[in-house]
């Protein structure tokens, strides 16, 4: 990982395809390509400002940014918002600034501002009054900013967020990312079990076929991607604890040894 100040160079190979199910927010993404060159702005667009991704932990925000990034071929920087309101008092709003121009001078590139929300309520020792003025000062440069960044800023925690970030025209738009649908988890267990599964150790008998997935997706109702990756690796650790390929009973035992953490919430909310 190379570093520049606050900003950090993310490298990852990760295609659009990895991502399973938001497919709103991967078709919006794929018809951005290309808007930051000269031949669009012979269309009269304006450069894109940026998005804003909210939602569930572990449902694909973090992977998104690393596929559009690697889909448009261009650099990846992410910016740690909590690092940003580390510093002494005074200083967040010139990390901002440091962090932007670090940003523009790498461009054509992707700002990722990752947990965003960490900016804002009195977290990371930035108060209200200082988080609004650094963020005030970023919209308006995401605003008027003539260098081809593209911003995506993601956050876990939707009503942390000041109204003013969620106002129309702020961002280009704006995305909620909840739990996967039926589809989505059928979706995600093919990736996730098909990328293994090209291990030769791995593979034997097992095939994925529309059976498995959908078994799996009914019995996966309230996961995370994360956790659907979770239980994939926990099956994994079962096959080569007796050193033989994949098999689809691994998937279901590790699939339901697991509890999600929705389902840990949704007990905490009715204890
Ligand atoms: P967090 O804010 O907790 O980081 P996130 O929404 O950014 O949450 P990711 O980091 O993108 O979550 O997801 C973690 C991992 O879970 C991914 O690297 C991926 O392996 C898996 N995963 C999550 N969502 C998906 C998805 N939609 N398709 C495929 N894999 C997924």
């Amino acid at each position: 990982v190379r570093r520049s100040g606050l900003l950090e160079f993310v490298e990852a190979e990760v295609a659009l395809g990895d991502v399973g199910g938001l497919e709103n927010l991967k078709r919006w993404l794929a018809k951005r390509d290309g808007l930051w060159l000269a031949e669009a702005s012979a269309y009269g667009l304006p450069a894109p400002r940026g998005v804003l991704i909210t939602g569930v932990p572990g449902c694909g925000k973090s992977l998104t940014a690393k596929a559009v990034a690697a889909a448009w071929g261009l650099p990846l920087l992410r910016l740690d918002i909590g690092k940003v309101f580390a510093g002494l008092v005074g200083s967040s709003e010139q990390n901002m600034r440091e962090a932007i121009r670090t940003a523009e001078a790498a461009a054509p590139c992707v700002l990722w501002l990752d947990e965003i929300e960490k900016g804002f309520g009195g977290g990371a020792g930035g108060d209200s009054g200082t988080s609004g003025r650094v963020f005030g000062s970023f919209l308006t440069w995401m605003q008027e900013k003539t260098r081809a960044v593209f911003v995506i800023a993601t956050a876990n925690d939707f009503e942390g967020l000041p109204p003013e970030l969620l106002r129309k025209g702020r961002f280009d738009e704006i995305f909620f990312v909840d739990l996967p649908t039926r589809a989505e988890r059928a979706s995600i267990w093919a990736l996730h079990v098909q990328r293994r599964l090209r291990h030769r150790a791995v593979a034997g008998a097992l095939t994925v076929d529309h059976a498995l997935l959908a078994e799996l997706a009914e019995l996966s109702d309230g996961y995370s991607g994360a956790e659907i990756e979770q239980a994939v690796v926990g099956a994994l650790v079962d096959a080569y604890a007796e050193r033989r390929p994949l098999r689809r009973d691994d998937l279901l035992r590790a699939l339901v040894n697991m509890v999600p953490l929705s389902v840990t919430q949704a007990e905490r909310i009715t204890a």
